[in-house]
């Protein structure tokens, strides 16, 4: 898979994603990350990229002319448009699976903001998806960039050692993911749950299902009513034992 990163700080995009699981994937070519300096397409002498608003107002604003140009130059390289997406907080909020559909795409473009913002012409023409990572405002859009291809590069086949890992975690049929526990068995007074040490397969199974089922209870019941749960399940929830129950 291919990510294309439209930004006016490459270096900090690339020094966060050359690192653990991802640089070890990029490496393996499972995954290729390109930094794209949209200021490298500016048409200005001075390599300007921003001007005021017109109507006026606070702040600068990303003029359209080195985002299209910077994103032409992808385009012209892959030989198609490609699925481009505008880090924005005025997006919808990026979710687990918009992760796993990210992840089949061949060629990803993620267009990085400053400042104000960019001029809404460009965005126009090039942007398929407006993705958020959360209702608050950062001063660029290179941390949520670097948060979309982590998470993104994780549902990308091989690049998690062990494919399970991705499949079994949190968000899957939008519960949270059960306490884990690592040894030893007794730490600071506390004892791992007895049915951990069973080797009882379907009893552990049971368990973890059900602490996913209180955990996402208690930590994000706007979760839990998408859930599809049994009538047990739900019994669970509404009886709200313990979580080591
Ligand atoms: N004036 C814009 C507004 O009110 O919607 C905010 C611009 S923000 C200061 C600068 C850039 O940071 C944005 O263009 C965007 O790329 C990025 N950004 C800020 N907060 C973000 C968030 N929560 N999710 C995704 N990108 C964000």
């Amino acid at each position: 898979m291919n990510f294309y990163i439209l930004t006016l700080f490459p270096e900090m995009v690339v020094n966060g994603l050359n690192t653990s699981i991802i640089g070890r994937a990029a490496e393996a070519g499972l995954l290729r990350l390109e930094a794209i300096n949209i200021r490298d397409y500016s048409a200005n002498k001075h390599h300007k990229v921003d001007d005021y608003p017109y109507g006026g107002g606070a702040g600068m604003l990303m003029q359209a002319q080195p985002v299209y140009d910077a994103f032409q130059s992808v385009q012209e390289r892959i030989g198609k448009k490609p699925r481009c997406i505008y880090v924005t907080p005025q997006g919808r909020t990026f979710s687990q699976a918009d992760a796993k559909a990210f992840a089949k795409e061949e060629d990803l473009v993620i267009l990085c903001g400053h400042y104000e913002g960019i001029d809404e012409r460009v965005l126009e023409e090039v942007v398929t998806d407006y993705v958020s990572i959360g209702d608050y405002v950062l001063t660029g859009g290179e941390l949520p960039a670097m948060v979309l291809v982590d998470a993104v590069s994780r549902m990308v086949p091989g690049v998690l050692g062990n494919q399970e890992s991705g499949d079994f975690e949190s968000f899957e049929g939008n519960l949270l993911e059960y306490p884990q526990y690592s040894r030893p068995e007794e730490w600071h007074g506390k004892k791992v749950p007895e049915v951990l040490l069973s080797g009882h397969h379907k009893n552990i199974e049971m368990w973890r299902r059900k602490q996913s089922v209180l955990r996402t209870k208690e930590r994000r019941p706007d979760l839990l009513e998408k859930a599809e749960l049994t009538e047990e399940e739900k019994g669970w929830a509404e009886s709200g034992s313990h979580a080591k129950a």
